[in-house]
């Protein structure tokens, strides 16, 4: 290892600097969207079946909603724009935005050139979660999905449930595409009720027991008109290991809620991002 110079103390002790101040981020109208889904009917539901994913479709100024059923269970949750799959949640930017993991009023924002939120969420019954003492919250977006490229470089396994593999059968299906072609459009997720943080001392990603319990869920306001796509892990409440089938796994229920006719008059789904795009040429 290198040795450290005179001033290393010096120059760690630096303060940070915030990447991205949220001070000037458009903020969702919170009480407008509350007001909204107190008036809103149930329009559709879906249940995710354990190590499967299905696509599920929000219209703009519609709600949904994400539960546990049966027992604790992490999803994986891709979003497209409905009308345009090249418009998709960008986990990275979400996380400079908003930080490692989301809770109420944080929202999932779009891949360039849109970069606007896709969804904002509205509710979430594991806020009072926190940070605890490893590390760890809920709701991250530091993952990726678990997949079956990793698993045949680390282990030599060919598993075919992961979540990565459920949303491209599942997208694939939905919208007759060739799997090739489906899965050139999934991307990183929203890990809902994971357990997820780095470890203090190496850096690593880690997981622990979710501590969601049935009836808990994750609620979003569609911003723009959405294709979703949830799997059910396979690690179930990612407690020990995903990538197999040694882990107790329960579905999740998607649940979607209309707001009442003119409940949302007064507002209009976000344009795309202003930048001209001309890159300085
Ligand atoms: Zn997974």
């Amino acid at each position: 290892m290198t040795q450290p110079p005179d001033d290393a103390e010096t120059r760690r002790a630096v303060p940070p600097v915030i990447c991205y101040p949220t001070a000037t981020l458009p903020r969702p109208d919170l009480p407008l969207y509350r007001a909204a889904r107190a008036g809103a009917m149930k329009v559709a539901e879906r249940l995710i079946p354990p190590r499967d994913a299905r696509c599920f479709e929000v219209a703009a100024g519609q709600f949904f909603r994400i539960t546990s059923v049966q027992g604790p269970q992490v999803g994986d949750l891709n979003l497209w724009n409905a009308r345009d799959l090249s418009e998709r949640f960008y986990s990275g930017k979400t996380r400079a935005l908003h930080g490692t993991h989301l809770s109420t009023g944080d929202r999932m924002w779009s891949t360039f050139p849109a970069l606007r939120p896709m969804a904002t969420i509205v509710a979430d019954t594991l806020d009072w979660y926190g940070i605890d003492s490893f590390g760890g919250a809920v709701h991250d977006v530091i993952g990726t999905r678990c997949d079956p490229y990793t698993g045949r470089l680390l282990s030599g396994t060919a598993y075919h449930n992961c979540c990565h593999s459920n949303l491209t059968r599942a997208l694939a299906t939905l919208r007759g595409l060739p799997l090739a072609e489906a899965e050139s459009h999934v991307h990183d997720v929203l890990n809902v009720f994971m357990c997820t943080g780095f470890t203090r001392d190496t850096g690593q990603y880690f997981m622990k027991a979710s501590p969601v319990r049935p009836g808990d869920y994750l609620e979003f306001f569609a911003e723009i008109d959405l294709l979703g796509a949830l799997s059910a892990c396979p690690g179930g409440d990612c407690s020990a290991e995903h990538s197999s089938d040694a882990a107790a796994c329960h579905p999740l229920l998607v649940e979607v809620f209309a707001p009442a006719p003119g409940a949302l008059d007064s507002w209009t789904p976000p344009p795309v991002n202003g930048y001209d795009r001309s890159h300085g040429l």
